[in-house]
């Protein structure tokens, strides 16, 4: 089939790639020369794994290519809009890239269209499609189709390829058959389709976010009371996940979700609840938290540093919003880079993908090279993203080029025993904190440390002070 993929983002040039890999003959279009010209070049505008690679090969295959025209792209057999939908100032997705490019369509279709909309809108957009196309080309034979991504940045063209579940939302046999066709090649492979009316695909989307969001800002709350507890997160996670109807995925407890998705789409779908007089306390609620969890994460490693950050150094290992992706959207890591520099710490960060982003974001912020670099004469390492790089440095190695050795770990990836082997103070989510070379269980000084600071912190930042100097040379 020829398939015309508009908006060469994360979603659009993952689906076009995949697409091609399929079988297809793909064009990516997109609005941003730079981008295509770079794409042309074979240097793909984002970091995804294996992005290159398969866009190479089926480029090489004549079977991928890349322009900034939509004339072209409009007499594919089914056209897929994968343009941005970021939050608008209330909140709501802001469509206009969407209406912007149904609209060309609707002016370089001719005879029949297939547009599958695979950006995620809100209830009822595939119908306000249809009516401006119709609006403006009455004699287009149409079908608008909702098709929405539940691809993983980090592990996107695992999840293109083997989808849990491709969502289709046809109003009509033509639009249907053709998205079948479109995916037959997975399908045939064992993947599982799922055909809905458009609204209930549309809305898919949205509650699938909404609730993993929730079980995020659930086990987020929840660790804060394995801290109050002495319990441990990791482990209650591990045991609530075994249960089946539970599941083990999304209870790992961090500083807060972040990235394009979660936080607006729960916006989005508040408001389209809102629209229709219909509560949505849940969602409404984890939201909240959400926000209320990345706001805390500054004060609770202002807190392990004793109070003050004022003249000294924080080195931030991570800024993308999570492991494997350079997108720092909404990510925790800048607001807490933001929140200690408002505080009046010297903050230096790194990360294995994000440093270009993190420099037009954060332009007062020293990004290092390398984690060692970036740990190089600090007061503090705070782990704010689950790189698997972070997990493996070696203890010693950061020793010995700290000024102090306090860690937070905001991700529950390093390994704590062995950091306060090498003579750390680890500070941790939902878990108790470690102090050099102690056992907690057989460490009187530690314990009591862990018990003042219980009583002194608000819930949801008790983090744990270092228990005294001679701990933290
Ligand atoms: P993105 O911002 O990375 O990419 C959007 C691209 O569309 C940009 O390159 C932009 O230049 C281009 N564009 C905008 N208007 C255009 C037009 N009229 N013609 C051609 N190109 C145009 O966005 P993204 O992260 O890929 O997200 C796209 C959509 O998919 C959003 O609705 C998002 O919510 C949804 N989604 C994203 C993910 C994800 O992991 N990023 C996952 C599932 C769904």
């Amino acid at each position: 089939m020829k398939v015309s993929i508009v908006g060469s983002g994360y979603v659009g040039l993952v689906s076009g790639a995949c697409f091609a890999e399929l079988g297809h003959r793909v064009v990516c279009v997109d609005l941003d020369a730079g981008r295509i010209a770079a794409l042309r070049a074979g240097r793909p505008p984002i970091y995804e794994p294996g992005l290159d690679v398969l866009i190479r090969a089926n480029a090489g295959l004549g079977r991928l290519s890349f322009d900034t025209s939509l004339e072209a792209a409009a007499t594919a057999d089914v056209v897929v809009i994968a343009v941005g939908t970021p939050a608008g100032p209330d909140g709501r997705p802001d469509l206009s890239q969407v209406f912007a490019a149904a609209n060309a369509l609707a002016r370089a279709a001719r005879g029949r269209l297939v547009l599958a909309i695979k950006s995620t809108v809100p209830v009822g957009t595939g119908d306000a499609v249809e009516r401006e196309i119709l609006s403006l080309a009455p004699q287009l034979a149409l079908s608008v189709v909702s098709n929405p991504e539940f691809m993983r940045e980090g592990q996107a063209i695992s999840d293109f390829m083997q989808p849990d579940r491709i969502v289709v939302g046809a109003e009509d046999a033509v639009g249907c058959d053709m998205m079948r066709r479109l995916y037959a090649p997975l399908t045939n492979g064992g993947a599982t389709l799922l055909a809905a009316p458009r609204r209930t695909s549309e809305l898919i989307k949205y509650a699938s976010n909404a609730f993993l969001a929730t079980k995020l800002s659930f086990i987020n709350e929840i660790a804060d009371l394995c801290e109050a507890v002495g319990a441990d997160v990791s482990l209650v996670g591990a045991g609530m996940g075994s249960d089946p109807r539970v599941g083990r995925a999304f209870l790992q407890a961090g500083p807060g979700y972040g990235g394009s998705c979660f936080p607006k789409d729960c916006q989005g779908l508040l408001a389209t609840a809102g629209d229709h007089s219909v509560e949505l306390a849940v969602v409404a609620a984890a939201s909240a938290a959400n926000d209320r969890r990345k706001a805390a994460m500054a004060r609770r490693v202002i807190r392990a540093m004793g109070g003050f950050v004022q003249g000294k150094t924080v080195s931030v290992l991570g800024i993308a919003f999570k492991a494997g992706t350079d997108d720092i959207r909404e990510a925790p890591a800048v607001r807490i880079i933001n929140d200690l520099v408002s505080a009046g710490a010297t903050v230096r960060a790194y990360d294995p993908q994000a440093a270009t982003h993190a420099r037009s974001a954060l332009p007062g912020v020293d990004i290092r090279p390398s984690a060692i670099n970036c740990c190089k004469g600090s007061d503090c390492i705070v782990v704010a993203t689950e790189w698997r790089e972070f997990a493996e440095l070696a203890p010693a190695a950061l020793a010995n080029v700290v000024s102090n050795r306090l860690l937070v770990d905001l991700r529950n990836v390093v390994d704590h025993e062995a950091l306060s082997r090498a003579g750390f103070v680890v500070h941790a989510v939902g878990r108790r904190p470690h102090y050099p070379s102690a056992n907690l269980d057989h460490d009187p000084i530690g314990e009591k440390a862990r018990r003042r600071d219980h009583s002194a912190a608000s819930p949801g930042e008790a983090a744990h002070a270092p228990p005294s100097a001679a701990y933290a040379s």
